[in-house]
């Protein structure tokens, strides 16, 4: 199970600038972890997990990451529905050995995405089991707010359908923060993030994240127009582009695509 479990682990690179936008929820989740990070009074207990909410592709792993990232942390990646479906009968042993190890390797954040798919069961006996495994998450966070086990172990979890979660597992996660869909500010940062300043010197921006907004486009299909408006610099370029396609391997990968003219553009 120890093995499985460290199959979640995953050191990421991500920081609080990779983020476009989301100012307060970045600053809620940084006091978050400085609490859980440092000394302090008895009184002042952190939080040990914290609800990301909100519409698809708006940032919330990219947050958990960034979180994880910053700190240097150890960083557990866990699918809520993969794990249910995998592990079946065996999640709770494994959510013990992902605890176990989180401990040992502090500073940890383990994240669960679509963390509603645990309480939407879809039969009886997936229901049994979700209910298993949520138990056991919620134990193990329990366990950790014990001042024994005062260990810097942060879950982390995320949902776009916060209404499926019941009344006992949102009481362990007091702490909630609703991740919003991008304003047009938002949306320039996020563009700059994605495509290069050369690149987004000639577009004009405003328009482009006033539209996106009117849209109610999210981080995601930012990042996705963006890569599409690369690929179409690329393409218009670049025609003979797919001449090479009869080149072998090697050489190919000896060659360099040249996008830098676009620069002068
Ligand atoms: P889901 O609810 O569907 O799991 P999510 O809220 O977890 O989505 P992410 O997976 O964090 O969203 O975001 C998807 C991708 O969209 C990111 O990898 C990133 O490229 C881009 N993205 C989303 N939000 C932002 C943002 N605020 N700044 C920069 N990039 C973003």
């Amino acid at each position: 199970f120890r093995a499985r479990a460290e199959s979640c682990l995953t050191r990421t690179t991500v920081v609080w600038n990779d983020i476009g936008g989301l100012f307060r929820v970045k600053q809620l989740l940084m006091e978050t972890v400085v609490i859980a990070g440092l000394k302090r009074p008895s009184s002042v207990k952190p939080w040990k997990g914290v609800l990301l909410f909100g519409p698809p592709g708006t940032g919330k792993t990219l947050l958990a990451s960034a979180a994880a990232g910053s700190l240097g942390a150890s960083f557990y990646d866990v699918k809520s529905e993969s794990i249910l479906s995998k592990y079946f009968g065996e999640s709770s042993k494994l959510i013990s050995a992902l605890y176990n190890s989180a401990k040992e390797k502090e500073p940890s954040i383990v994240f669960f995405d679509e963390f509603d798919s645990l309480t939407k069961s879809r039969s009886e006996s997936t229901s049994e089991a979700s209910a298993k495994l949520l138990s056991g998450i919620l134990t193990n966070m329990d366990g950790l707010s014990d001042k024994k086990n005062d260990r810097f172990v942060l879950t982390l979890a995320a949902t776009n359908t916060p209404w499926d979660l019941d009344k006992a597992v949102l009481s362990r996660f007091p702490r909630r923060i609703y991740v919003s869909l991008p304003d047009p500010p938002a949306i320039k940062e996020i563009i700059k993030i994605h495509a290069s300043d050369p690149g987004t010197e000639r577009v004009n921006l405003d328009l482009i994240a006033e539209m996106s907004a009117l849209n109610h486009y999210s981080g995601r299909d930012i990042q996705s127009l963006c890569q599409q408006a690369i690929w179409n610099m690329v393409h218009e370029k670049n025609p003979e582009l797919f001449r090479l396609a009869e080149l072998p391997f090697e050489e190919l990968n000896r060659r360099t695509l040249k996008v830098r003219p676009l620069e002068n553009d």
